[in-house]
């Protein structure tokens, strides 16, 4: 990605707030093996365009009967009522992300930023958070997250994305 790229620049804003937010904590809790958040999805992530070509380039480098699965339990979620649901792309036995390098803003910044009237969605962060242990934590803003991936386009459903990539003609994946 071009370093004057808007997802790049968000990219490294996001890692810079969590970098300075982990400096001050060396016990904070995302790290490998807590996938929590993976596991208790909302719904199906809502990808801008410039974040779907990325995640895109992590799911074609995936084995084909890896990708194959991960678009079944897309199509199968997809008609699902709401969740809270397991990432169709996470490593379940595992807990690992393998599309970790191009995986959506939502996934890099969650855990470290908190939106309006809408809490810090992890619960727990949360918890540790009304037990007093965070108190000094200066916290992202996700409205502002928000704000810079609404300029780069509409968000569509993985669903939606993967539909349409699978349906493209030719060696597409
Ligand atoms: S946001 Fe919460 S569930 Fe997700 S990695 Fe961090 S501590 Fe774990
Ligand atoms: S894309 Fe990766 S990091 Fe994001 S929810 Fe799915 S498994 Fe977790």
């Amino acid at each position: 990605m071009p370093k004057q790229d808007p997802l790049f620049r968000l990219h490294l804003d996001i890692d810079e707030r969590v970098g300075s937010i982990r400096a001050g904590h060396a016990d904070w809790q995302c790290a490998k093996g807590c996938d929590n958040c993976c596991r208790q999805l909302a719904g199906l992530p809502h990808l801008t365009g410039p974040e779907w070509a990325l995640l895109r380039q992590g799911l074609a480098a995936l084995p084909g009967a890896r990708l194959a699965e991960i678009e079944r339990e897309v199509a199968a979620l997809a008609g699902a009522p709401a969740g809270p649901l397991v990432c169709p792309m996470l490593e379940q036995a595992s807990g690992a992300c393998p599309v970790y390098l191009q995986r959506p803003v939502a996934c890099r910044s969650y855990g470290f930023y908190v939106q309006r009237d809408k809490g810090l969605y992890c619960g727990d962060i949360e918890a540790r958070l009304a037990g007093g242990g965070l108190a000094e934590v200066v916290w992202g803003n996700h409205d502002a997250i928000d704000r810079r991936l609404a300029a780069m386009g509409e968000a569509r459903s993985l669903a939606e994305w993967f539909g349409e990539w699978m349906g493209e003609p030719g060696p597409a994946r």
